[in-house]
Protein backbone atom coordinates (compact mmCIF):
# COMPACT_ATOMS: atom_id res chain seq x y z
CA UNK A 1 0.00 0.00 0.00
CA UNK A 2 1.00 3.42 -0.98
CA UNK A 3 1.97 6.02 2.33
CA UNK A 4 -0.32 7.52 4.14
CA UNK A 5 0.72 10.89 6.17
CA UNK A 6 -1.39 12.55 8.30
CA UNK A 7 -0.94 16.51 8.54
CA UNK A 8 -2.39 17.74 11.96
CA UNK A 9 -1.98 20.90 13.88
CA UNK A 10 -4.64 23.87 14.84
CA UNK A 11 -6.91 25.39 12.86
CA UNK A 12 -4.77 29.08 11.83
CA UNK A 13 -1.56 27.50 12.12
CA UNK A 14 -1.13 27.81 7.80
CA UNK A 15 -1.69 23.70 7.01
CA UNK A 16 -3.72 24.77 4.37
CA UNK A 17 -1.07 26.92 2.69
CA UNK A 18 1.88 24.20 3.74
CA UNK A 19 0.35 21.79 2.20
CA UNK A 20 -0.42 23.19 -1.01
CA UNK A 21 2.59 24.02 -1.47
CA UNK A 22 3.94 20.30 -0.57
CA UNK A 23 1.86 18.89 -3.43
CA UNK A 24 3.20 21.63 -5.73
CA UNK A 25 6.87 20.18 -4.57
CA UNK A 26 5.79 16.30 -4.56
CA UNK A 27 3.39 15.98 -7.44
CA UNK A 28 2.84 12.51 -6.85
CA UNK A 29 1.01 12.74 -3.86
CA UNK A 30 -2.50 13.47 -3.44
CA UNK A 31 -4.82 15.08 -0.67
CA UNK A 32 -7.86 13.08 0.27
CA UNK A 33 -10.69 15.39 0.48
CA UNK A 34 -13.15 14.64 3.21
CA UNK A 35 -16.22 15.03 4.54
CA UNK A 36 -18.10 17.60 6.66
CA UNK A 37 -20.83 18.59 7.74
CA UNK A 38 -19.45 22.45 8.78
CA UNK A 39 -21.18 25.32 5.97
CA UNK A 40 -18.82 26.20 2.78
CA UNK A 41 -16.98 28.72 3.05
CA UNK A 42 -17.11 31.44 0.26
CA UNK A 43 -15.17 29.67 -2.69
CA UNK A 44 -15.26 26.38 -1.64
CA UNK A 45 -16.47 23.75 -3.90
CA UNK A 46 -18.19 20.31 -3.19
CA UNK A 47 -16.07 17.11 -3.81
CA UNK A 48 -13.32 19.38 -3.61
CA UNK A 49 -12.82 21.10 -1.01
CA UNK A 50 -14.99 18.76 1.26
CA UNK A 51 -18.00 17.03 0.47
CA UNK A 52 -20.06 18.97 2.11
CA UNK A 53 -23.15 16.21 4.27
CA UNK A 54 -25.53 16.98 5.79
CA UNK A 55 -25.82 15.73 9.84
CA UNK A 56 -27.96 12.96 8.08
CA UNK A 57 -25.91 12.20 5.50
CA UNK A 58 -23.16 12.15 7.87
CA UNK A 59 -24.29 9.71 10.10
CA UNK A 60 -25.69 7.52 7.90
CA UNK A 61 -21.99 7.20 6.05
CA UNK A 62 -20.47 6.38 9.94
CA UNK A 63 -23.06 4.15 10.91
CA UNK A 64 -22.06 1.77 7.38
CA UNK A 65 -18.46 1.98 8.04
CA UNK A 66 -17.79 4.59 4.99
CA UNK A 67 -15.17 6.34 7.53
CA UNK A 68 -11.80 5.60 8.19
CA UNK A 69 -11.56 8.17 11.00
CA UNK A 70 -14.17 10.72 11.86
CA UNK A 71 -14.54 13.22 14.94
CA UNK A 72 -16.35 16.02 15.90
CA UNK A 73 -14.56 19.58 15.83
CA UNK A 74 -16.14 23.02 16.96
CA UNK A 75 -19.49 21.67 17.02
CA UNK A 76 -19.72 19.76 13.35
CA UNK A 77 -18.47 16.59 12.10
CA UNK A 78 -15.55 16.01 9.52
CA UNK A 79 -14.26 12.32 8.04
CA UNK A 80 -12.22 10.59 5.98
CA UNK A 81 -13.88 8.42 3.36
CA UNK A 82 -12.75 5.00 3.22
CA UNK A 83 -13.24 5.19 -0.72
CA UNK A 84 -11.23 8.25 -0.95
CA UNK A 85 -8.55 6.78 0.57
CA UNK A 86 -8.55 3.49 -1.20
CA UNK A 87 -9.01 4.74 -4.93
CA UNK A 88 -5.66 6.90 -4.16
CA UNK A 89 -3.58 4.01 -2.52
CA UNK A 90 -4.91 1.64 -5.18
CA UNK A 91 -2.91 3.79 -8.00
CA UNK A 92 -0.02 3.92 -5.89
CA UNK A 93 -0.26 7.79 -5.32
CA UNK A 94 1.15 8.48 -1.95
CA UNK A 95 -2.12 10.60 0.08
CA UNK A 96 -1.63 13.33 2.48
CA UNK A 97 -4.82 13.57 5.12
CA UNK A 98 -5.11 17.21 6.82
CA UNK A 99 -7.42 15.81 9.72
CA UNK A 100 -7.05 17.05 14.03
CA UNK A 101 -6.25 15.21 16.14
CA UNK A 102 -8.54 13.26 17.48
CA UNK A 103 -8.49 11.82 13.66
CA UNK A 104 -5.01 11.56 14.00
CA UNK A 105 -5.35 9.53 16.61
CA UNK A 106 -7.75 6.80 15.26
CA UNK A 107 -5.36 6.72 11.83
CA UNK A 108 -2.23 5.99 14.19
CA UNK A 109 -4.37 2.98 15.36
CA UNK A 110 -5.90 1.86 12.35
CA UNK A 111 -3.01 2.49 9.72
CA UNK A 112 0.26 1.89 11.99
CA UNK A 113 2.36 2.79 8.93
CA UNK A 114 0.90 6.11 8.42
CA UNK A 115 3.08 9.03 8.91
CA UNK A 116 2.44 11.53 10.89
CA UNK A 117 3.51 14.93 11.14
CA UNK A 118 1.92 18.16 13.75
CA UNK A 119 2.35 22.16 12.41
CA UNK A 120 2.76 23.83 15.77
CA UNK A 121 2.50 27.79 15.50
CA UNK A 122 5.21 29.42 17.33
CA UNK A 123 3.10 30.87 19.98
CA UNK A 124 -0.48 30.31 20.49
CA UNK A 125 -0.56 34.40 20.63
CA UNK A 126 0.50 34.18 16.78
CA UNK A 127 -2.69 31.78 15.91
CA UNK A 128 -4.79 34.17 17.72
CA UNK A 129 -3.35 36.84 15.11
CA UNK A 130 -3.47 34.47 12.49
CA UNK A 131 -7.32 33.41 12.73
CA UNK A 132 -8.57 37.23 13.26
CA UNK A 133 -6.72 38.02 10.15
CA UNK A 134 -7.51 35.45 7.92
CA UNK A 135 -10.85 35.97 8.50
CA UNK A 136 -13.22 33.28 7.73
CA UNK A 137 -14.75 32.49 10.93
CA UNK A 138 -16.76 34.63 13.15
CA UNK A 139 -15.59 36.00 16.24
CA UNK A 140 -17.20 33.25 18.50
CA UNK A 141 -15.61 30.86 16.79
CA UNK A 142 -12.08 31.63 16.86
CA UNK A 143 -12.42 31.45 20.38
CA UNK A 144 -13.64 28.32 20.15
CA UNK A 145 -10.77 26.99 17.63
CA UNK A 146 -8.36 28.96 20.05
CA UNK A 147 -9.53 26.83 22.97
CA UNK A 148 -9.02 23.30 20.60
CA UNK A 149 -5.92 25.03 19.59
CA UNK A 150 -4.77 24.77 23.32
CA UNK A 151 -5.76 21.53 23.71
CA UNK A 152 -4.20 20.34 20.36
CA UNK A 153 -0.66 22.07 21.23
CA UNK A 154 -0.81 19.89 24.13
CA UNK A 155 -0.59 16.77 21.94
CA UNK A 156 2.29 17.68 19.60
CA UNK A 157 4.34 15.21 22.25
CA UNK A 158 2.49 12.18 20.66
CA UNK A 159 3.99 13.40 17.16
CA UNK A 160 7.32 11.63 16.14
CA UNK A 161 7.55 14.65 13.69
CA UNK A 162 6.90 18.32 14.60
CA UNK A 163 7.32 21.15 12.02
CA UNK A 164 7.09 24.78 13.55
CA UNK A 165 5.81 26.82 11.32
CA UNK A 166 7.52 30.26 11.96
CA UNK A 167 9.16 31.18 8.61
CA UNK A 168 6.85 29.70 5.61
CA UNK A 169 9.81 29.29 3.88
CA UNK A 170 12.04 27.37 6.32
CA UNK A 171 8.78 24.79 7.47
CA UNK A 172 8.00 24.18 4.03
CA UNK A 173 11.23 23.17 3.56
CA UNK A 174 11.20 20.67 6.46
CA UNK A 175 7.95 19.32 5.90
CA UNK A 176 9.29 18.46 2.08
CA UNK A 177 12.22 16.99 3.53
CA UNK A 178 10.10 15.09 6.38
CA UNK A 179 7.80 13.56 2.93
CA UNK A 180 10.47 12.71 0.89
CA UNK A 181 12.70 10.70 3.35
CA UNK A 182 9.91 8.93 3.74
CA UNK A 183 8.68 8.04 0.32
CA UNK A 184 9.76 4.91 -0.54
CA UNK A 185 8.99 3.00 2.41
P1 LIG B 1 -11.94 23.66 8.68
O1 LIG B 1 -13.35 23.81 9.14
O2 LIG B 1 -11.09 24.85 9.10
O3 LIG B 1 -11.82 23.34 7.21
O4 LIG B 1 -11.32 22.38 9.43
C1 LIG B 1 -11.40 22.30 10.82
C2 LIG B 1 -10.51 21.17 11.32
O5 LIG B 1 -11.00 19.91 10.84
C3 LIG B 1 -9.07 21.28 10.84
O6 LIG B 1 -8.21 21.04 11.94
C4 LIG B 1 -8.96 20.17 9.82
O7 LIG B 1 -7.65 19.64 9.78
C5 LIG B 1 -9.91 19.15 10.37
N1 LIG B 1 -10.38 18.20 9.38
C6 LIG B 1 -10.60 18.38 8.05
N2 LIG B 1 -10.98 17.24 7.47
C7 LIG B 1 -10.98 16.29 8.44
C8 LIG B 1 -11.25 14.88 8.46
O8 LIG B 1 -11.55 14.25 7.45
N3 LIG B 1 -11.13 14.26 9.65
C9 LIG B 1 -10.79 14.90 10.79
N4 LIG B 1 -10.70 14.17 11.89
N5 LIG B 1 -10.52 16.21 10.81
C10 LIG B 1 -10.61 16.90 9.64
Amino acid sequence: MARVYVITGPSGVGKGTLIKLLLERIPELELSVSATTRPPRPGEQDGKSYHFLTPQQFARAAAAGDFVEHAEYSGRRYGTLRSELEKRTADGHPVVLEIELQGARQVAAALPDAIRIFIAPPSLEALRTRLIGRGTDPPEQIERRLAVAEQELAAAGEFSRVVVNDDLDRAIDELEACVRATLDG
